[in-house]
């Protein structure tokens, strides 16, 4: 025999294809003569039409076969041919080390060498001497969110096998970890977003020796984030040598890549991933003079290469290209009507395993199915007991017993430990930067008089954004000098005055000239009066952004001359969306501008008042800090300052509050349980941006905590979005008539349910 047989899967031809057709390529420009059999898992996968292939195999779908079968057939569509193969698809590949080890014509890693690259690739990183990004195994939402908050919710959350999906937000994160669980099954991993260069290896290898590699800086990507350009280099010989050892250690045979970030901050090197396969973009590399797939298959059948090894260019590109349907795929119905679906699941088949389906086309191949297949199934999460002072907290609470249901249930004693947090935050601040530090609480996040009480016998500020909320601060007890104004609105209906705050921060540069006209006239009069500063790299609505000249210009205008006492600079912008760091990049860009902006309108800034939006998680020491590292930067470009400010809303409020709810109905649907309860959207609003821990409660038993899971809790509404939690593991006697209770809802949950006035 002149020339091998290969037989090759994956072929599938997409926005995010499989390896199968480069392969094909480049095994041709070795082997013009050589013969070439693709298999894959569906009709559906395009490149089973393409000429490059003398037969295609179309196997049945991983919902069907049993996987020792499927294994065992593969193995003999090799062996009659005489071929060898190469694996396109991992968790074939995967299985194929699993069920036939060491098959001399299987060219794929040996199971140990899959372990050693499992997500998020500990082992690989070491031995390749790359950092892997931060990351944390989560179940649900509740696991995942304080890791995202602190990386500013830049995380992104990777499917037990396959996927990545960027999240930016507390429902993105429960919705991706929901639906990569429901499509690959297992766990799901959040890890940090990477600012910087991708960058791939890519290496073919026998028995644990290196037959060759290159690198590939991605030049062009998809939407998705795959390589649709490239230029491929030589490796350097120190990532070659840690590459030689990747290999030796783990025995590695059959192609493989490691999937790099470069970070632009640090020029750290992290690790995405190994795959272990070769890439999609293989024959790039091929055109590049490296043809990996040829070196390997002559290295394990020793058959002579019939052409060379030639650069054509040192970079590649994609096009799409449009060719004649095969026979197999006549008669493919489109995706989501009749017929077999885009995973390779028939669809009467896939309430039973598949509550997601996956988007039209993109798993051809079945993968999703045989991901599911795989995962180790999982013991049903219980119920967990509270601690003594979440219990002690709620027993207090629910006095009376039976309840009225639904109800708003206030933690008096969560309240107040708060209020202690934040003094000793003001302490903590004082002590180190020795500039007087006090807090206004934001009442629109919760106007609760219960709450504007606690905070009035603290000696604490007031922050409100409308002549109403003004009012209801002032008949709560609070003086003039406590209350703080601000926001877009806040001359909306106003009398005329006179009146008196303790500050007022304008939100644009209209409402400065206003303001200061009403100061002019006698109308207002306020202890510290000035301006709100928009963050200049990230989008907002408030503020203003003197990072653009005409701003700036009308800013030092207004500002020159103008009948200020003290000036004051606020910034807000929610660091429990943006995270810390770019909280205080953003603020440190602002006031930079700002601090250049006063010395030219010729005034001083006194106060400093630092928004509110800081995560409900963060200790005192964490807000403490960052408060500090804020005020030193204003200091360093404003010079001394009288006065420090910061406004908490939902940091205070938000797990002072709960709803109390009773069940009306459990329910068995296509998807798992659901149970129905009395309360609605109408007492949880902001369920959709913020899913709310659950606790459960038995006639006479204790409460406990629902874990996370795939089931669901519908209001009482008949609305199909009145869905306030999803994503929970509803316990095995959840009967009508037991109670559940929605946690950290006494933020926008509750001022956007308060009926003022009553
Ligand atoms: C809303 C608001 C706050 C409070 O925000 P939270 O997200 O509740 O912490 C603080 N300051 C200003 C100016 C606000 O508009």
């Amino acid at each position: 025999m002149s020339t091998p047989t290969v037989v090759l899967s994956g072929v599938h031809s997409g926005p995010n294809p499989s390896p199968g057709l480069g392969l094909a390529r480049s095994l041709r420009s070795a082997w013009p003569r050589l013969r070439l059999e693709a298999v894959d898992y569906s009709p559906r996968s395009t490149g089973l039409s393409a000429s490059e292939f003398d037969r295609v195999h179309v196997r049945p779908g991983w919902h069907t076969a049993d996987l020792d079968a499927l294994c065992a057939g593969l193995v003999s569509i090799v062996e009659s041919a005489g071929a060898v193969f190469l694996p396109g698809l991992d968790l074939e590949a995967a299985l194929l080390a699993d069920r036939q080890p060491g098959h001399p014509a299987l060219l794929l890693p040996p199971s140990a060498a899959f372990d050693a690259v499992v997500k998020p690739g500990e082992t690989a990183a070491s031995l390749l001497g790359l950092a892997v990004p931060e990351y944390r195994f989560a179940e649900g939402v509740e696991d995942g969110a304080d890791f995202a908050v602190r990386h500013g919710w830049r995380v992104w959350v990777k499917g037990s096998r396959y996927e990545a999906v960027a999240t930016n937000g507390r429902a993105e994160l429960a919705a991706a970890i929901a639906g990569l669980r429901a499509t690959w099954g297992g766990e799901t991993l959040l890890q940090r977003h990477v600012d910087g260069a991708e960058e791939s290896v890519v290496f073919a290898a026998l028995d644990g020796e290196l037959l060759g590699a290159c690198a590939m800086r991605k030049t062009m990507v998809t939407a998705e984030g795959k390589t649709w350009a490239g230029s491929v280099d030589l490796l350097d010989p120190p990532s070659r040598a840690r590459l030689v050892d990747l290999v030796r250690v783990t025995r590695w045979t059959g192609g493989g890549e490691v999937e790099i970030v470069r970070e632009t901050d640090t020029g750290i090197p992290y690790l995405l991933e190994v795959n272990p396969r070769f890439p999609a973009w293989i024959h790039g590399a091929t055109l590049a003079g490296v043809n990996l797939p040829a070196r390997l298959v002559a290295a394990a059948t020793g058959i002579p290469r019939q052409e060379r090894e030639k650069a054509h260019s040192t970079g590649f590109v994609r096009v799409v290209e449009e060719i004649p349907a095969g026979p197999h795929a006549i008669g493919v119905v489109p995706t989501g009507q009749h017929g077999l679906s885009c995973d390779g699941e028939l669809p009467g088949h896939r309430c039973a395993d598949s509550p997601v389906p996956a988007p039209g086309g993109k798993h051809p191949s079945g993968m999703p199915v045989l991901s599911r297949r795989l995962a180790l199934p999982r013991p049903r999460p219980r119920p967990v007991d509270l601690d003594h002072r979440r219990a002690a907290d709620i027993a207090d609470a629910l006095l009376v017993d039976p309840y009225e249901s639904p109800a708003r249930v206030y933690f008096g004693g969560v309240l107040d430990r708060g209020l202690d947090r934040l003094a000793g935050v003001c302490r903590d601040v004082e002590d180190a930067t020795g500039v007087p530090t006090r807090f206004a609480y934001s009442a629109k996040t919760n106007p609760d008089p219960r709450v504007l009480g606690a905070v009035l016998r603290r000696g604490a500020l007031v922050e409100v954004i409308s002549q109403a909320e003004a009012r209801r601060c002032a008949e709560a007890g609070f003086p003039g000098d406590r209350v703080v104004l601000g926001g877009p609105a806040k001359w909306w209906r106003f009398d005329g005055g006179p009146v008196k705050f303790g500050a007022v921060f304008c939100d644009s540069v209209g409402d400065l000239r206003r303001t200061l006209a009403l100061v002019a006239e006698g109308g207002v009069y306020a202890d510290v009066l000035g301006l709100r500063l928009a963050p200049p790299g990230v989008p907002s609505r408030f503020g203003v952004d003197v990072t653009c000249p005409r701003a700036y210009r009308a800013v030092a205008d207004a500002l020159r001359g103008a009948p200020v006492g003290r000036l004051g600079l606020q910034f807000h912008h929610a660091a429990s969306q943006i995270g810390l760091r770019a909280w205080l990049r953003e603020f440190t860009a602002a006031i930079t501008v700002a601090a250049d902006l006063l010395t030219r309108a010729d005034v001083r800034a006194r106060c400093l008042d630092l928004g509110g939006g800081w995560p409900p998680g963060l200790g005192r020491a964490e807000l403490g800090a960052q408060l500090v590292r804020a005020t030193r930067a204003a200091v360093r470009e404003l010079g001394s300052l009288d006065q420090v400010l910061f406004e908490p809303g939902k940091y205070l409020v938000e797990p002072a509050m709960a709803v109390f709810t009773t069940v009306l109905d459990v329910r068995e649907g296509r998807h798992g349980r659901a149970a129905v309860v009395d309360a609605s959207i109408a007492e949880l609003p902001d369920w959709g941006s913020h899913p709310h821990p659950v606790l459960w409660r038995a006639p006479g038993a204790p409460w406990r905590r629902l874990p996370p899971g795939d089931e669901s809790v519908f209001g009482r509404l008949c609305m199909e979005h009145d869905r306030p939690r999803a994503g929970l593991t509803l316990p095995d006697g959840i009967a009508e008539g037991d109670h559940l209770l929605f946690l950290d809802a006494g933020a926008y949950d509750a001022s956007m349910s308060f009926r003022f006035g009553v």
